[in-house]
């Protein structure tokens, strides 16, 4: 799927060969407006599935709430999730799953759920992994896991919420493989390993899942997913339509020049100038080359260089992060990026290689499906408690299967009421466990609303058939 591409700079550049289909926030003003969803089909016996689904979670929550409290003290690195994929598996074989695959982009599980009635197929995602983040709060259950990770011996905690989205799942999984007879069509419950990134030199994540296969077989028509948020009260669920995160990219420049004596300028060529200016000039993309009304963000996280104050060293290395919605301003950044250093480093009599890393493509949120399911998380919730947020510059690998089926991502409000936390990624991260019924309940409806929907309305494919139809499995005994 990646391939390595070398230009006439010496600039590497990492891309994936699929061209995502999303838009930029230009077109965001397109899109239709939420507070005019109307679902397609009025939804039958609406109080009697909610009543089911409440009545089905009140039986599972502690358990659910228990498995939290094991995951959040029992983290694992990306690609490391050896533990929770098999606490994954156990559950869904628990509960009598049609199929549990593991080992799927490395520790990934995927289980399949066939309900009894005719009807499409839907996928859900929780991603596994834990930051290596040494926690600190006041949970009974908090994680006082260390392991070692890029030669630095570390803690690790969930200091991102994937334990919360873990347990949310297999809740869900619970409530649904109970309802199963009465489903209409398939589920498929992907866990996925690695979101924040695998280790250096490690394929992984939901770009590697996907390149496996895991949207085929059977393939879903939509995929849906949820993020805790550290900025939100439990209760509050946050929606953003069309365009939601942005796209990850990562890149490393070497400038090399002519080491030489502090006092002798002349006799050498000196990097650290060069790349002064390369990083002072890269502002200027944002600035003087792109629509100011395109999101950008351009930053230089780490300059290396130099060993003595009076040394002009050879080499400075500089790290950073790009992020963009628009793939035609991601393509214009990193052409700028390699011209202002071929510049710079030409003018100065240095030389420079540049190595350009596509992550993650900006996660869309599909405009027609979330007209079709915000109802769903306003009747759910209540709609005074559905927050319209704005797009971050934050990403999340969710993109890679939206770039494939219409996705739905919603964020999950994880502050107890009248509590704290600290932000992604920090040591006093706190996603509470009343977070977890919360997230099941949107979650379930959710899909049980789309299923339902979409085999009253099924969209018929030039082939005449219906997109990616399962005939229902036979009741179960
Ligand atoms: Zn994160
Ligand atoms: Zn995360």
């Amino acid at each position: 799927m990646i391939s390595r591409l070398r230009t006439m700079w010496g600039i590497r550049s990492r891309r994936s060969a699929r061209r995502p289909r999303q838009a930029g926030l230009a077109g965001i003003a397109a899109l239709p407006v939420l507070a005019a969803a109307v679902p397609l089909t009025p939804l039958v016996a609406q109080d009697t599935q909610d009543a089911r689904v409440d009545e089905v979670l009140a039986g599972v929550q502690d358990s659910i709430i228990r498995l939290r409290e094991t995951i959040h003290q029992n983290p694992e690195l990306g690609n490391r999730e050896f533990k929770t994929a098999v606490l994954v598996a156990d559950h869904l074989r628990a509960l009598g799953f049609d199929e549990v695959r593991t080992g799927i982009a490395h520790t990934g599980v995927v289980g399949i759920l066939r309900g009894g009635l005719p009807g499409p197929v839907v996928a859900v995602r929780a991603d596994m992994d834990a930051l290596p983040v040494t926690e600190d709060t006041p949970y009974p259950f908090k994680s006082t896991v260390r392991t070692t990770y890029l030669g630095q011996e570390v803690g690790v905690s969930h200091a991102c919420g994937h334990d919360i989205h873990v347990a949310v799942q297999l809740g869900v999984a619970a409530i649904l493989a109970s309802m199963r007879d009465e489903l209409p069509g398939t589920v498929k419950f992907i866990f996925q390993p690695a979101e924040e990134g695998p280790p250096p030199g490690e394929e992984g994540g939901a770009d590697l899942m996907v390149a496996e296969g895991v949207l085929e077989d059977p393939a879903p028509s939509a995929i849906f997913g949820l993020h805790s948020f550290a900025e939100m009260e439990v209760g509050k669920v946050g929606f953003t339509s069309g365009p939601a995160l942005a796209a990850v990219d990562h890149f490393k420049i070497r400038v090399t020049g002519k080491q030489s004596h502090g006092a002798a300028p002349h006799l050498g060529v000196d990097p650290i100038v060069m790349a002064s200016q390369a990083v002072t000039a890269f502002q200027t993309i944002r600035s003087r080359n792109l629509n100011p009304l395109e999101p950008s963000v351009i930053t230089v996280g780490i300059v290396r260089g130099g060993t003595r104050f009076n040394i002009i060293p050879d080499v400075v290395e500089m790290e950073g992060t790009v992020r963009t919605y628009n793939p035609d301003v991601r393509d214009a950044v990193e052409r700028r990026m390699g011209e202002i250093l071929a510049g710079i480093t030409g003018a100065g009599g240095g030389t420079f290689e540049l190595d350009y890393d596509r992550g993650t493509p900006a996660t869309i949120n599909d405009p027609e499906l979330g007209v079709r399911m915000l109802p769903t998380l306003e009747r759910v919730v209540g709609a005074e408690n559905v927050v319209a947020l704005d797009p971050t510059m934050g990403g999340e690998d969710f993109a890679y299967f939206a770039n494939e089926v219409p996705g739905f991502f919603f964020r999950l409000g994880q502050v107890k009421p009248g509590g704290t936390s600290g932000g992604h990624h920090t040591p006093d991260f706190q996603a509470d466990n009343s977070a977890v019924p919360v997230g099941i309940r949107a979650m379930t409806n959710l899909l049980l609303d789309y299923l339902k929907e979409a085999a009253a309305n099924p969209r018929v494919s030039s082939e005449g058939s219906a997109a990616g139809w399962q005939s229902g499995r036979p009741a179960t005994e």
